[in-house]
């Protein structure tokens, strides 16, 4: 049976940024719905090891902080549903009607407010291997899992900025740093790859892709990758304990393409300066949707916290 949700704010997203939105805007008794979308806990939950997430001293796991923001926010008073919005509507003619939702479950959700909160995920190549070690030595970023490979050596796949940046900020950490590149040229800025070369500690591996991971299974580890270089289609096998793919990030945002709101050329919602607002009266959007700079669990949680903040005026007004 279809039910519809009257409500005055539905934060869409259950990652830090949509449970910081939803933790202050129950506390200001807007009694918000919080639709978790198809990764409940969203990227956190892919990760493992969580060292700098503010208020622990110790080690915390990604999917337990996650656990521990729900409870919070439902502690407060937030209404969690569990379904995944497929369709918005957000032309609303006057700020007496609602904004519609519609959710895989059929349900439909009227709110006066919406903080969207959808996040971005990391490309991956798509490879088995990958896929298999994830949070046990692959990784999509560098400033969460870098610390866990002091001495090491490792690998990072690609040739933009990311790549580049985590290829020089693991250099804090790991004893080597091979930036594998499919092409012969890098894309990211000049003055990063002026850095990049002068770095004694990397080496570029030009011409070669990922074939395959290797690992041990007790522990689960990675151990080694195949590369294949384009030119002649040779294998090269390589001891290695981590590997970052670093192909770009996409934000999800794919649900918006067919509204007014305001999204740039690489899927990022457009935010107003210093702000959360979109172009769209009403509409907020908080955490890696918007954000193509920090990309950090706190960061996402601070402007989640602006949204709500944002919202009450909003809204009493
Ligand atoms: P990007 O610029 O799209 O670069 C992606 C890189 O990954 C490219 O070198 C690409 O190779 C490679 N790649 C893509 N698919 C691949 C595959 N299947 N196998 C192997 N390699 C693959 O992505 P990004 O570096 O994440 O940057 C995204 C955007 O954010 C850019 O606009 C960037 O400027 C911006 N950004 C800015 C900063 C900064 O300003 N400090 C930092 C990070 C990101 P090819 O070159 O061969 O296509």
């Amino acid at each position: 049976m279809t039910n519809t949700h009257k409500t005055k704010i539905v934060i869409i997203g259950s990652g830090p940024a949509g449970y910081a939105a939803a933790i202050y805007a129950a506390r200001a008794n807007l009694s918000p719905t919080l639709i978790s979308g198809m990764q409940p806990g969203g990227q956190l939950t892919i990760t493992t090891d969580v060292e700098n997430y503010p208020g622990f001293a110790n080690v915390i796991q990604g999917p337990w902080l996650m656990e521990e923001m729900a409870k919070q926010a439902i502690h407060v008073g937030t209404k969690i549903v569990d379904d995944h919005i497929k369709e918005v509507d957000f032309s609303r003619k006057s700020k007496e009607e609602p904004f519609i939702l519609i959710g895989e479950s059929g349900d439909i959700y009227h709110a006066e407010a919406v903080i969207i909160c959808t996040g971005a995920q990391a490309k991956w190549l798509g490879l088995e291997s990958e896929k298999k070690f994830q949070g046990f030595g692959v990784s999509g970023c560098a400033t969460c899992d870098g610390f866990f490979f002091k001495n090491q050596e490792v690998i990072v796949i690609g040739g933009g900025n990311s790549a580049v940046e985590e290829a020089l900020y693991l250099t804090n950490h790991a004893k080597k740093v091979y930036l594998v590149h499919r092409g012969d040229k890098l894309r990211s800025e000049k003055i990063l790859q002026d850095r990049l070369f002068k770095n004694p500690k990397i080496e570029v591996i030009w011409s070669h892709s990922l074939q395959e991971v290797t690992g041990s299974e007790n522990p689960k580890l990675v151990t080694g990758a195949i590369l294949k270089n384009s030119l002649t289609n040779e294998l090269k096998t390589m001891k290695i304990d981590g590997i970052f793919i670093a192909i770009g990030h996409k934000p999800n945002s794919d649900l918006f393409k067919n509204t007014n709101l305001e999204i740039d050329n690489e899927g990022y919602i457009i935010t107003k300066p210093n702000s959360t607002k979109t172009n769209i009266e009403g509409i907020y959007a908080a955490g890696d949707i918007q954000d193509k700079i920090y990309r950090q669990a706190v960061t996402a949680a601070g402007t989640g916290c602006m949204a709500a903040l944002e919202v009450e005026k909003f809204l009493s007004h």
